[in-house]
C-alpha cells in the first residue's frame, strides 16, 4: 500500500504520525494510506511558502505566464493519467475525470493572460505637476483547501490565479482522494514553477486550523460543504485575513409546460445522476409548474432503467459508485426518510444489488416532495432527485427564493419573457436558461449566493484576479525645488 506524502519545498516530505485511509471506491478497498499533517508539518509548508515568495513576487510577468502556458501543455499531454488516478480515488467514470480536467484547463488558460490582467491604471496631472497610478500586488502565502468532489478542477480553480498574481500556495486537498494534487505540483514544477511557490500538506482539522491561524498566510480560499465554510470564514476573517468560502448546494431546475418535455429528462437525468449527484452544481430539486410533472415524471422515470451504473473504469459505466461508504449510507437513509415524511418514492434505487464491496448505489426519483421534509432540507450529495409540484411561475420563484442556498438554477422554457423575469427575480448565483449546469466558463467568475458562498468574492475568472491581490495607488511628484516651501494645510487639488 503507497502512502501519500506532502510535498513541500519541491519534495515528498513527511515521516507521518497519523495516517489517513484513501479507498478505492469501486472496490472498497483501502488502496493507499495518506499522511494527516501536524501542525508544525503544516507549519512548514507555510514556511516554505514564505520563503519562496519574494523570489516568485519578483518573476518577471512573462515568466509567470510561461509556467503557466507550459502546465496547459503538460496537463493537455498527461490528461488520461491523470483521470485515471482521480477515477481511481473519486471513483467517478474516467470520460467524467477528463471532463473536469478540461474545465479546470479554462483557469489555466484564464490565468496565463495575466499579462493583461494585472495592468494597473494611471492618470496624469491630477493636480498641477502631479500624477498618479495604481499596481496590483500579491497579497502574500495562499492557503487553498479543497473538497474531494472535483480533485483537479477546484485546486486549479484557486492555484492558477493565485501563482499568477505572484502569490505562493499551500493546498491543503481532501484527504479523500489526494493523489491528484500531488500529480498537479509534480506538473508545476516540471512546467518551471519554483520549489515552494506551490506546496501540497495532506490533512484535516489539524493542518487547516494550522493554515487559518498562521500569522503567515494572509488570503484563503475554501471550496467545501456549508457548515465548514462558515466556519472557515469565521475563524480566518476574525484572524484578519480575506476569505472566499464556498459551500454546499441544493439546486433548483424549474420545468414550464411551454418546455419541451423529452429534451427537459435528458437534462434532468444528467444534471442529477451524473457524477452520483456528488457535484456542487448538480441538479437535486426538480420544480414542476403546472401539468408539467404529469409528462416529466414517466419520462424521466423511463431513462432511469436504462442508467448504467459500474466501475468509472468500465467505458460502459454512465456512473460510478459514492465516494466512502458511510456516505453512501447517509443517501441512501434519506429515500427511506422520504417515504415516512409522505413523499411518492418512484423509483427506489436504494434496493438496486451490486457485486462486490464497492460503495453503488442506485439512483432514486422520489415526488410529491416539499419544504420541510429532510430530502428537500438537506444536500443530499448523491444521486436523489426530488421533485416538488407547483401550480405557477411565481411559485416557483418564491420556493427557489426562500431556499437558503444559492448556488445554481435552471430554468427550462420556450418563453423568452418568462426567461428573462425568471433571471431578474431568482436570488441564485449563476442561472442556467435552457442549460442544467450553468457553471460559468472561465472567463467569468463561480459562486454562489446565501449559504453557498461567504465572503464577498467569487472563485476563478476576473474575481479571482482581484482577491489574490492588493492595489497600492501611488501618488508622484518631481517637484523643481526652486518652489519648495512649507504648507500645514491639508493638501488640496490645483
Ligand atoms: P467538506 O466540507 O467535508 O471538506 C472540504 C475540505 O474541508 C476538505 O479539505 C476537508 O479536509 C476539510 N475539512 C473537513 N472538515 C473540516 C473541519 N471540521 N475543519 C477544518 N477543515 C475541515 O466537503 P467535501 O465533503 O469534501 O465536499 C463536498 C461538499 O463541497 C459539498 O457540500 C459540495 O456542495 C461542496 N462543494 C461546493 C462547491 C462550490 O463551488 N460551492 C464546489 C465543490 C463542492
Amino acid at each position: 500500500m503507497a502512502l501519500i506524502r506532502h510535498f513541500v519545498n519541491g519534495e515528498e516530505t513527511g515521516e507521518p504520525a497519523r495516517l489517513g485511509p484513501v479507498f478505492d471506491p469501486a472496490t472498497g478497498i483501502r488502496q493507499h494510506d495518506v499522511a494527516l499533517a501536524s501542525a508544525a508539518e503544516t507549519e512548514a509548508a507555510i514556511a516554505a511558502a514564505k520563503a519562496a515568495l519574494p523570489g516568485w513576487r519578483a518573476t518577471s510577468l512573462t515568466k509567470r505566464a510561461d509556467v503557466l502556458f507550459r502546465l496547459r501543455h503538460l496537463l493537455t499531454e498527461r490528461r488520461a493519467e491523470l483521470a485515471a488516478i482521480v477515477t481511481s480515488e473519486h471513483g467517478k467514470v474516467l470520460s467524467d475525470a477528463a471532463g473536469e480536467i478540461g474545465r479546470g484547463l479554462e483557469n489555466v488558460e484564464f490565468a496565463s493572460g495575466l499579462i493583461d490582467k494585472l495592468k494597473g491604471e494611471y492618470s496624469e496631472q491630477v493636480s498641477t505637476g502631479i500624477d498618479v497610478h495604481s499596481v496590483k500586488q500579491p497579497v502574500g502565502v495562499v492557503a487553498c483547501i479543497t473538497p474531494f468532489n472535483f480533485p483537479v478542477m477546484v485546486p486549479l480553480w484557486m492555484v492558477a490565479s493565485a501563482i499568477a498574481c505572484g502569490n505562493t500556495v499551500v493546498l491543503k486537498p481532501s484527504e479523500k482522494d489526494p493523489s491528484a494534487s500531488v500529480f498537479l505540483a509534480k506538473l508545476f514544477a516540471e512546467a518551471g514553477l519554483p520549489a515552494g511557490v506551490l506546496n501540497v500538506v495532506h490533512g484535516d482539522k489539524e493542518a487547516v486550523d494550522t493554515l487559518l491561524d498562521s500569522p503567515d498566510v494572509s488570503a484563503v480560499s475554501f471550496v467545501g460543504s456549508t457548515p465548514i465554510a462558515r466556519s472557515i470564514y469565521q475563524r480566518a476573517s476574525a484572524n484578519g485575513k480575506r476569505v472566499q468560502a464556498l459551500g454546499g448546494a441544493k439546486n433548483h431546475m424549474v420545468v414550464l409546460e411551454d418546455a419541451d418535455i423529452e429534451a427537459a429528462a435528458d437534462a434532468a437525468v444528467s444534471a442529477a445522476y451524473g457524477s452520483a449527484g456528488e457535484r456542487c452544481m448538480a441538479v437535486s430539486v426538480l420544480v414542476a409548474v403546472g401539468e408539467a410533472g404529469d409528462k416529466l415524471v414517466p419520462a424521466i422515470q423511463r431513462r432511469l432503467g436504462a442508467l448504467a451504473i459500474g466501475p468509472g473504469t468500465d467505458p460502459a459505466s454512465e456512473m460510478g459508485p459514492l465516494i466512502t461508504r458511510e456516505h453512501r449510507d447517509k443517501v441512501a437513509s434519506y429515500v427511506a426518510k422520504a417515504a415516512a415524511e409522505g413523499a411518492t418514492v418512484v423509483v427506489d434505487g436504494t434496493a438496486q444489488q451490486f457485486d462486490g464491496d464497492g460503495f453503488f448505489v442506485g439512483v432514486s426519483l422520489v415526488d410529491d416532495v416539499a419544504p420541510g421534509m429532510a430530502v428537500y432540507d438537506d444536500e443530499i450529495f448523491g444521486p436523489v432527485l426530488s421533485v416538488v409540484r407547483v401550480d405557477t411561475f411565481d411559485e416557483a420563484v418564491a420556493l427557489i427564493n426562500a431556499n437558503p442556498y444559492g448556488n445554481g438554477v435552471a430554468l427550462f422554457t420556450r418563453d423568452g419573457g418568462a426567461a428573462r423575469q425568471f433571471e431578474f427575480e431568482i436570488e441564485v448565483g449563476m442561472v442556467g436558461i435552457n442549460v442544467p449546469i450553468p457553471v460559468p466558463v472561465g472567463a467569468y467568475s463561480f459562486g454562489g449566493w446565501k449559504n453557498s458562498l461567504f465572503g464577498d468574492s467569487h472563485i476563478y475568472g476576473p474575481e479571482s484576479f482581484h482577491f489574490y491581490t492588493r492595489s497600492k495607488v501611488v501618488t508622484t511628484r518631481w517637484p523643481d525645488p526652486v518652489h519648495s516651501k512649507i504648507e500645514l494645510a491639508f493638501p488640496g487639488n490645483s
